[in-house]
């Protein structure tokens, strides 16, 4: 199918051609049969009033009467414009206008059955002469024995319907030629939007996310698909920086520990040390890779959960021992680091949950917290079962705090709110907590304000153990 078919322009402008032609063309045909059928009635109107009058001058004036009538009627009316034959019910004629520009007009055998049988009177339609004018006849009882043969050229109708058709070819021809063009038009204009749609799409790159369709604010199903279209462009161009972004991070956060593992290397090949200083070295090795590794399981654990396809291990948790143990732990590095640690833990607090998971979480806010409070500062921990029925685990510290424009940033993946990273950290922490109290049917929530501290609240289901 050549090409110009395809577009749904060219459909369009078809489809509209065509019901704008058929539908012009059934109006134009009903209008032709219902004039016909009007100027034919008008004619059989008259032929039957002249039959009438026949009548009557027959019960007036007799046969010879009538006869004298039909050559005088016939006269003035015009002998090419009608004619009247009075014939005995065998067909045999009686008398006659003048008839030679009649004379083709036999008596139809068909028409005097009819009229004996059935009818009071019977008309016919009959072409007369080369040019096929028609001619309406009656045939009619004018008296108990008489039958009237009388006939009326149909030239002013066939002159009406003649014309009528000139205009109705022309008028078609026009109808054709103005609906195809009209429908071109609107179809092209009603379909600009796509157009304008496309080229915007097909402008748009991976380097050039800028391009936005213009919108024109009427609110038509176009401008709803540009506004769409557009939304689509900002979710994608915001998510295509983020993947640059993160890709950036990414490489900066690996290159640090793998340059230092390979310095490590290359000290240990360059200069003769002692056994203790290589036994150091190979201890910061494992450090390094330690936390490389650690990176790359956090990433793996937050994209299989991301994916749907988290490989936690749930069962039935005592949330207090866990955190408590945690705590144990972490105190004396909060200690070393001067700051004031306390915890208070409600007993027996039992969540359905992946144990190593859960601890990471906690682990990382409380990480974090020691991370970001400066010495002199304060940590407390509190794990209680609140009044909406939720586990609240509360990790609340009075550090440095984080800015009002990255609190909805810090959960993404590798977002670390000190750019110059002079903190240890891989930014993916707080993203991988998420993820693990999503996967808990929980929530973390932070508030925060610069210089003021920070308040990080995990909220789970308590012990729903029915739902295992
Ligand atoms: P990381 O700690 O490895 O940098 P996280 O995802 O755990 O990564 O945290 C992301 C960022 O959120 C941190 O870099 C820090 O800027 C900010 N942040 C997290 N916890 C705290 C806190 N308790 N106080 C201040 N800032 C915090």
């Amino acid at each position: 199918m050549p090409k110009f078919f395809l577009t749904i322009a060219s459909r369009l402008t078809l489809w509209y051609a065509g019901i704008f032609t058929i539908s012009s063309g059934v109006v134009f045909v009903l209008f032709y049969f219902l004039a016909s059928g009007m100027i034919q009635h008008q004619i059989d109107q008259d032929l039957l009033e002249k039959s009438n009058y026949f009548s009557t001058i027959i019960q007036r004036n007799g046969l010879a009467g009538a006869r004298r009538f039909a050559v005088l009627e016939a006269q003035a009316a015009g002998e090419k414009m009608i004619f009247f034959r009075m014939l005995f019910p065998n067909g045999e004629v009686y008398a006659s206008s003048h008839m030679s520009y009649w004379k083709n007009v036999s008596v139809s055998k068909t028409a005097l059955d009819n009229l004996l049988q059935y009818k009071r009177h019977v008309f016919e339609t009959i072409n007369i002469g080369p040019a096929k004018l028609k001619a309406r006849i009656l045939y009619s009882f004018i008296a108990p024995d008489v039958v009237l043969q009388t006939g009326l050229a149909m030239q002013a109708s066939a002159r009406f319907l003649s014309a009528f058709q000139k205009v109705f070819t022309g008028a078609m021809a026009f109808v054709v030629l103005f609906s195809a063009l009209a429908g071109w038009f609107m179809a092209r204009k009603a379909l600009s939007g796509v157009e304008t749609i496309r080229r915007t799409a097909e402008n748009i790159t991976g380097l050039n996310l800028e391009a936005r369709v213009p919108e024109s604010g009427n609110q038509d199903e176009f401008d709803s698909l540009a506004h769409t279209f557009n939304q689509m462009l900002d979710r994608i161009e915001i998510l295509v920086k983020s993947i640059r972004e993160m890709s950036d991070n990414i490489a900066h956060d690996l290159k640090s520990p793998i340059t230092r593992i390979r310095g490590f290397a290359e000290i240990t090949l360059v200069h003769k040390q002692d056994m203790n200083e290589y036994r150091s070295m190979a201890a910061s090795t494992i450090e390094e890779a330690d936390r490389l590794l650690d990176m790359i399981n956090s990433m793996l654990v937050i994209s299989r959960a991301d994916s749907g396809a988290s490989d936690f291990i749930f069962e039935q948790v005592n949330l207090s021992s866990m955190i408590a143990d945690a705590c144990e732990l972490f105190l004396p590095l909060a200690e070393d680091n001067g700051i004031a640690f306390k915890f208070d833990v409600a007993q027996d607090i039992v969540v359905h949950g992946d144990r190593r998971m859960l601890q990471r979480a906690f682990s990382n806010l409380v990480d974090n917290a020691i991370k970001f409070t400066p010495e002199g500062g304060q940590i407390l921990i509190r794990l209680d079962v609140e009044a909406d029925g939720y586990v609240h685990i509360r990790v609340e510290d009075n550090g440095m705090g984080i800015e009002e424009m990255d609190l909805d940033k810090i959960f993404e993946r590798f977002y670390r709110a000190d750019p110059s990273r002079t903190r240890t950290g891989s930014g993916l922490g707080l993203s991988l907590a998420k993820t693990i109290v999503k996967e808990h049917s929980g929530q973390i929530k932070v508030t925060s304000s610069k210089g003021n501290g920070s308040v990080f609240l995990i909220t789970l289901p308590y012990g729903n153990l029915e739902v295992i």
